[in-house]
């Protein structure tokens, strides 16, 4: 089954989980059958997805009428077997409680038609255990949702010991279509990436403290404003509730080892059912005192350097375990958690070396097996290795790792710049470039020497003259391979988009459909005086495939980008400039140098400043506290590094800063 033959979703259990992941899904489109186990119930799932649907129209983000067909989409039911009679998907969000999920499966196996695809949104039980449960193992995995499905945008695709490939696919692409961000988690490990991230570092906070190490006002203060996490560690054990990293922790415990082994300060609490925000009390008092209060002042180093040689042991046991790789572990803790920035990368940042020697020293101390070092740690360290840099030597291709067809790279004074080669055909884009360029970009970012892009073509006078659709599409008619190569361009320039180096269109002579849509993707646009503009699509009947529609109005506002699409017309440099798509008209002759001289501008700027502002301003597009959040942690970690200090520096000197990166 393929995401298109989707039209039918059933989702049991209306709870907290269950009503969110149905209302995503009637929103997405899907017939909807929503299911629990008493009348009650299941109304009272309905009727939140009603007051959440009338905040959605409120807020301006639906509308009326969007609520009311998203409502007709949505039935519900007790009967089961009336429920899932005729669904293509079963996403299961009943209590996390193997016995009753057990039962729920077993039930499920008999009443859902042969081919109906599970997705089980547990958090922390096994996926192959569950699966076991039914006659379709192959056809089972983990679809797991964060709280609230309706705001949170990461959703963890979990492969269970025999879940088919295609399986994966269709749920990884349902969730897309439900406009989540996958993540793929190629092993059923307990706590799968994000939980199996926040709990040990929740745990380590509670041991610090348990050993008398350090209070909580300091590991609070160390987590939130010396490492940049959004909330202290205690702090963000009271808001989910004590129990729940508690739980996940004794599972982990059971199953991966001693390493695991719950502080019997979590324990203590959860006993005398001080559970954190939602019973008045926790490790901060809510209802008496004023909640949790991080102050800013207590960070110690020493504190910092425990839970990130924690943290780094934790993700270099993923990787050797193939749970997930770096980006994928970055992207899930981003969106799942909200980190600014996700635990590779910030881990990248330090000396994995001296936190090897924290865990080395509390190992050999206390023989505790949570600070035993996994192999992979120590290799990375011993071969000078970091999280992001040794994927980058397994994956290269060539052997300067540039080794392209369709592109041309050069590294040359920070920037890195990829070339367009296709000049006999106009540089049109092929499926070898929109495979080639996130390559690259990938590449470059791992490539120390590179610290902006700038993109151009190669030839006589066209940056690029579009997609080349025919050659893409194999003609009209094939609707399927089409909506892929839409898809494919699609994923390619959301790549470059979110890079986290800043990306430089340099326009030269025709900048067309999928060649503006490329130009779209960057973060700044130059163009040479002959340049000409424009989205021909609806001449061909067509329309922009590659982002447009959603990129140039972001850009130039919904009436301009209407305009480009709907007249199909040409535009020359000056008028872009005007509509603001191109931020500087230079010269004909004068372009080559510029364009570079422009990028090279951007290179020598602050790195991680760069790179936080393209988080934070993208993530406010989809979602403005989110974004808002972004910039404040970021905000605070910028205030930590050697850049600020180099900038303020130079800043008082009147100088030129040096910025490192650091
Ligand atoms: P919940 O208790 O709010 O909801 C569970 C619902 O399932 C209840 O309405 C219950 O009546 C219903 N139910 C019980 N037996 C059923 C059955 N046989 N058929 C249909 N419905 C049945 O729980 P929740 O927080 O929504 O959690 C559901 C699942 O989602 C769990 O596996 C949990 O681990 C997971 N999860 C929870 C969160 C979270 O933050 N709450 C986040 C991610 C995943």
């Amino acid at each position: 089954m393929e995401i298109d033959d989707v039209n039918a979703i059933a989702v049991l259990g209306a709870g907290s989980m269950g009503h969110g992941i149905a209302e995503v899904a009637a929103l997405a489109g899907f017939e909807v059958r929503l299911r629990d186990i008493e009348p009650e119930f299941v109304q009272n799932g309905y009727e939140q997805i009603e007051w959440s649907l009338d905040k959605l129209v409120e807020q301006g983000q639906i509308s009326e009428s969007d609520a009311e067909t998203t409502l007709e989409r949505l039935s519900t039911h007790v009967d089961l077997t009336e429920a899932v009679e005729d669904v293509d998907v079963v996403i299961e969000a009943v209590p996390e409680k193997m016995e009753i999920k057990k039962d729920v499966y077993g039930d499920l196996a008999a009443a859902a038609p042969d081919e109906t695809v599970f997705a089980t949104n547990t958090s922390s039980l096994s996926i192959t255990e569950l699966a076991d449960e039914t006659d379709r193992p192959e056809r089972f995995c983990g679809m797991h949702f964060f709280n609230p499905p309706i705001r949170m945008e990461l959703v963890e695709v979990i492969s269970g010991s025999q879940t088919s490939e295609e399986t994966l696919d269709l749920v990884t692409d349902l969730a897309e279509a439900m406009g989540k961000t996958p993540v793929r988690v190629h092993k059923d490990s307990p706590g799968f990436i994000v939980n199996r991230v926040l709990t040990p570092l929740m745990n380590e906070a509670a041991w610090l403290v348990e050993s008398g190490d350090a209070t909580i006002a300091e590991v609070d203060s160390t987590t939130k404003y010396g490492l940049g996490l959004p909330m202290g560690s205690f702090e963000l054990a009271d808001h989910v509730g004590i129990d729940v990293g508690y739980h996940v922790l004794e599972y982990m415990h059971e199953i991966l080892g001693d390493a695991y082994r719950p502080c019997p300060l979590l324990e203590s609490k959860v006993e005398a059912g001080d559970l954190g925000k939602k019973t008045g009390a926790g490790f901060y008092d809510y209802e008496s005192g004023d909640g949790a209060q991080v102050p800013s002042d207590e960070v110690r180093d020493d504190v910092a350097d425990r839970l990130l040689a924690v943290l780094a042991n934790e993700v270099a046991g993923l990787i050797e375990a193939d749970v997930a790789g770096p980006e994928a572990i970055d992207t899930a803790v981003e969106l799942g958690a909200r980190w600014a920035d996700g635990p590779a990368r910030m881990l990248d940042e330090r000396d994995l070396s001296e936190l090897l020697d924290v865990l080395d020293e509390r190992y050999e101390e206390t023989g505790e097996e949570r600070y035993e070092a996994v192999s992979y740690l120590r290799e990375l360290v011993e071969s000078g290795n970091s999280f992001y840099a040794s994927e980058e030597v397994t994956d290269a291709t060539g052997d300067d790792g540039y080794d392209y067809d369709a592109i041309t790279v050069e590294v040359r004074e920070r920037v890195g710049h990829v070339v367009l080669d296709r000049p006999h055909r106009m540089n049109t884009i092929t499926e070898t470039i929109l495979e080639e360029l996130p390559d690259a970009i990938e590449r470059f970012e791992a490539d120390e020497d590179v610290r902006a892009v700038l993109i151009t073509g190669t030839g006589e006078r066209a940056f690029s003259a579009g997609a080349d659709i025919q050659a893409m599409a194999g003609g009209a008619g094939d609707v399927n391979r089409a909506a892929d190569i839409s898809r494919l361009g699609q994923e390619a320039y959301e790549r470059l988009e979110s890079s986290e180096l800043p990306v430089v269109a340099g326009v030269d002579g025709y900048c067309l459909g999928g060649g503006m849509e490329l130009a779209m993707a960057a973060d700044l646009r130059i163009a040479s005086e002959r340049s000409e503009f424009g989205q021909p699509e609806h001449d061909l009947g067509l329309i922009p495939g590659w982002g447009g529609t959603a990129r140039l109005q972001r850009i130039v506002g919904m009436g301009r980008a209407k305009e480009i699409i709907f007249t199909a017309d040409r535009y020359d440099a000056e008028t872009m400039a005007d509509y603001g798509f191109v931020n500087e008209v230079v010269p004909n002759e004068e372009f080559d140098e510029r364009a570079f001289e422009f990028a090279r501008d951007l290179a020598a700027g602050p790195p991680i400043a760069h790179r936080y502002t393209k988080r934070a301003m993208h993530r406010s597009w989809d979602d403005f506290d989110a974004g808002l959040d972004v910039e404040a942690q970021s905000f605070g970690l910028l205030f930590d590094t050697e850049d600020l200090m180099a900038g303020m520096t130079a800043y008082m000197g009147d100088s030129e800063p040096e910025f490192e990166g650091k």
